[in-house]
């Protein structure tokens, strides 16, 4: 039996009912073959066997008070998945849908991603299934000094940071550090994302949506192509959402749709600087639903849909996982895009995927294009590491650098191996090789 086929059923026995670990290994497995068919060592000394299985799980209570002074209890979790070539970095996740497969295929993606940023870190990923939609301050506050008193023990500046993710934002990063330092004693970079007057990195709030969009940019060049004039779409309207439509905005493009868990906004005219605005007040100040858009300008609102079928040239799904079907995938397909480049984690479904490498549009996966965010955490731990900051130029230019870097790496990549153009398997042979050299390296860990 091949190699991919018999850690691929192993993976399935060992871990049922993990739907989006097992796609995130299938995904990832699949592409690598060509590169296992060459190297023997990796085979010799079960290198995949080992990087399919997290290094330590860790499983925990977060038992909080509510305002009304009734008992919660919420189940917390990290996977520090691989250690080889850094220190476990990856966020934490607040949402009622967390559980282990879900931040297991996010922990796998993220070790392949920190590899690609050429900053050396491991993968890790953690959080729990905690909603903080409708929560007060002092809620969220009690949460995560509960969360980071379990959690405290596990990591540290040296052995695993975290960051945020979906619903953990410099408000939840600031009450977890807080505690972190409570705890221990300790002023350390033991978190990234953290506020500017704490030891924050200047761009790390845009690094994400900033680096997916550059990522776009170098994937067009490739065309001889650029952003400026292209109809966009983007979905989601938190973090990463907000700074992808910015900087589409500054390079010229025209974003017409955003969305949230309830639906989409079409806005037409396009979203500009004044709207952006907008909803950056309303989804991180005033924590409101998007449907809010509506009554301030004149925009279509589209009730528990998702925006891939507007007409678009270029798709950055920006919301989670598994939001652009098959079916979403012929619609942008039909509607005219180019381009998907995802500013999310696993957006596309396999058959999606599929689609859009057989048509042959510019495809930009996750772990390739949003590891901007990542990028400038790493930036973040080496200025807490030498008590500097930079300043917003000089972090920006770093993230540039980095995101065309990957950009190259993957392209390279994927025409050493006849497959030109196909970032997935660059984007996966790339990150994997250098980790599974580390592990070599370092022995039977
Ligand atoms: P936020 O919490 O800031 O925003 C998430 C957005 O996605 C919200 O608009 C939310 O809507 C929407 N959303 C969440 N879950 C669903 C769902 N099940 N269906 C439809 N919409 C949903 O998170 P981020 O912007 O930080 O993260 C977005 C994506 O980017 C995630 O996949 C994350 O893993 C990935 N990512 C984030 C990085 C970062 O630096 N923050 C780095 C790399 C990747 P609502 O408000 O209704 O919940």
């Amino acid at each position: 039996m091949h190699i991919v086929t018999e850690v691929l059923e192993t993976v399935s026995k060992r871990n049922p009912n993990e739907p989006e670990f097992l796609q995130a290994v299938q995904e990832i497995l699949n592409s690598l073959t060509p590169l296992l068919e060459q190297n023997k060592e990796y085979q010799d000394k079960c290198i995949l066997q080992r990087f399919v299985e997290p290094e330590r799980q860790i499983i925990f209570r977060v038992p909080w008070q509510d305002d009304r002074g009734q008992i919660q209890i919420n189940r917390g979790y990290r996977f520090e998945f691989n250690s080889a070539i850094g220190p476990y970095k990856g966020g934490l996740r607040f949402h009622p849908s967390v559980c282990p497969s879900i931040l297991k295929f996010l922990a796998l993606e993220q070790v392949l991603k920190n590899s690609l940023t050429t900053l050396p870190m491991g993968g890790g990923k953690g959080g729990a299934d905690f909603d903080p939609k409708g929560k007060s301050d002092n809620e969220v506050m009690r949460f995560c000094q509960s969360f980071m008193t379990e959690l405290f023990r596990h990591i540290g500046p040296y052995t695993d940071v975290p960051a945020g993710d979906i619903g953990v934002g410099t408000r939840e990063i600031g009450y977890l550090f807080g505690q972190y330092k409570r705890l221990r004693n300790e002023f350390t970079g033991v978190l990234t994302g953290k506020g500017r007057n704490w030891g924050g990195s200047l761009i790390r709030p845009e690094a994400t949506g900033y680096g997916t969009v550059y990522f776009a940019q170098e994937m067009l060049k490739t065309r001889g192509d650029s952003l400026a004039g292209k109809i966009c779409t983007v979905s989601g309207s938190g973090n990463v959402a907000q700074y992808t439509v910015q900087k589409l905005q500054q390079l010229g493009a025209k974003v017409v749709t955003l969305s949230d868990s309830d639906g989409t906004i079409y806005d037409a005219q396009g979203i500009n600087a004044e709207k952006l605005d907008f909803v950056m007040t309303l989804k991180n100040v005033r924590r409101g639903r998007l449907k809010e858009y509506t009554d301030m300008f004149n925009a279509e609102y589209r009730a528990g849909k998702r925006p891939w079928d507007v007409p678009c040239d270029c798709a950055f799904p920006c919301a989670t996982q598994n939001e652009i079907s098959g079916e979403n995938a012929k619609q942008l397909l039909d509607g005219g895009c180019k381009l998907v480049c995802e500013g999310a984690n696993m957006p596309s479904q396999p058959k999606a995927v599929e689609l859009f490498l057989a048509k042959g549009i510019l495809f930009g996966p996750g772990k390739a294009a949003n590891a901007g965010g990542v990028a400038v955490s790493g930036l973040e731990m080496a200025q807490n590491a030498i008590h500097l900051n930079w300043t917003r130029e000089e972090v920006e230019q770093r993230l540039h650098g980095i995101m065309i870097s990957i950009h190259r790496n993957c392209c390279e990549t994927a025409e050493r191996y006849d497959q030109a153009g196909n970032l997935v398997l660059g984007a996966n042979i790339a990150g994997f090789s250098k980790v599974a050299d580390a592990m070599l390296d370092q022995g039977l860990v």
